[in-house]
């Protein structure tokens, strides 16, 4: 079993990489503890949320928004609720999210810290601090960024994960691959989905590879000023396409990485599209996809990380190192047309 902390310029959080639910009750004051979870993990894993105080959610990004907060917020108040109270949200992205994001508010901010449920909740969602819901079509828009003060794996949920599921992690899998570590991404050239399904350790592995990783690059970069933008590959047009067409997560970012290697060969001379779409393909995500791009441009222009009439964009220089460019919007605009 093994405990790591890491520090936050605030906070700091407690990772128990492999411990297993079954030990939750060291970590929190279990009278004095709420866990926030979906229908889907309640119905597949009540008995391992038995004896514990629990709010069940309807499962759903279409859920994670200001009356699912409100209702929580209702929930905590009739279980009295109070300042020693912590949040526990045992879920994929939209149930620690919403779970960050309700302790943040209540009461002016509780404890919290997540399970998290998903592979793409294992490996990113869960970490960096960053919850809050959707307005709208906007994404996100509405949040504060507070750290977890633990964050559980038990890898026993990845059992009753959906194959579609898994493929959404694995797209930021990709991302930090392509971002940071040549040599992970060699690995994921060499295995494949199914491999890591089989063999629980191999899997063990890349998960714990993949939450350090975004947890060291958060941790220099909590406020996302340099380092952590690199995070945003394949978002910008991936958070677009989303927002437009009935796309998971997962294979929106996968176009949106396909075409920002695109862009980047045109910018950095990134020579290695044909590698990286490889990769992708391998584990089930898209790569090139039709889209209205006028629509889809209109919608990328509201992209938070747009400051005036620029856009940061990040790119590849290689496999391995990214790097984060301004656009101008009319630049990009032709690079989308011309995809
Ligand atoms: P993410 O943002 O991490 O992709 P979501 O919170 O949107 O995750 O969850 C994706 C879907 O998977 C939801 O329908 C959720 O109920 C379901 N789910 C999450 N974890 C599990 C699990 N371990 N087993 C089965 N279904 C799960
Ligand atoms: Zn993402």
């Amino acid at each position: 079993m093994k405990k790591l902390t890491y520090k936050f310029s605030k906070d700091s959080t407690d990772y128990y990489l492999a411990y297993g639910i079954s030990h939750l009750k060291e970590i929190v004051d279990q009278k004095n503890s709420i866990i926030i979870t979906d229908e889907n993990i309640f119905n597949f894993h009540q008995k391992r949320f038995k004896n514990w105080n629990v709010i069940v959610l309807k499962p759903g990004e279409e859920f994670k928004v200001q009356s699912t907060a409100d209702s929580v917020v209702e929930q905590l108040i009739s279980m009295e609720a109070n300042r020693k109270t912590t949040l526990i949200g045992a879920g994929g992205g939209v149930v620690t999210d919403i779970t960050g994001y309700a302790a943040s508010i209540y009461m002016r901010g509780i404890k919290f810290g997540f399970i998290p449920t998903t592979l793409l909740s294992l490996v990113d969602a869960s970490i960096g601090g960053k919850n809050g819901i959707d307005v709208g079509v906007y994404k996100n828009l509405v949040g504060t960024i507070r750290q977890p003060s633990f964050i559980l794996h038990d890898l026993i949920f990845l059992n009753t994960l959906p194959q579609s599921e898994w493929t959404n992690g694995f797209a930021e899998i990709i991302k930090h691959a392509c971002i940071k570590d040549l040599p992970m991404f060699r690995d994921l050239e060499s295995n494949s989905l199914k491999k890591y399904q089989d063999r629980k350790t191999l899997v063990r592995e890349l998960i714990q590879r993949n939450a350090i990783l975004k947890t060291k690059v958060v941790q220099q970069d909590e406020f996302e000023k340099g380092d952590r933008r690199l995070l945003n590959f394949g978002h910008t047009l991936g958070h677009a396409l989303e927002n437009q067409y009935e796309l998971s997560h997962g294979q929106a970012i996968s176009i949106g990485m396909t075409c920002a290697c695109h862009i980047s060969e045109q910018i950095t001379g990134f020579k290695e599209t044909d590698r990286v779409v490889q990769v992708l393909d391998k584990y089930g995500l898209s790569t090139y996809a039709k889209f209205d791009k006028q629509k889809v441009f209109d919608v990328l222009k509201m992209d938070k990380k747009r400051e005036r009439k620029e856009i940061n964009y990040v790119l590849l220089e290689k496999i391995g190192k990214a790097v984060v460019k301004s656009i101008s919007l009319n630049q990009l605009e032709k690079f989308i047309q011309n995809l």
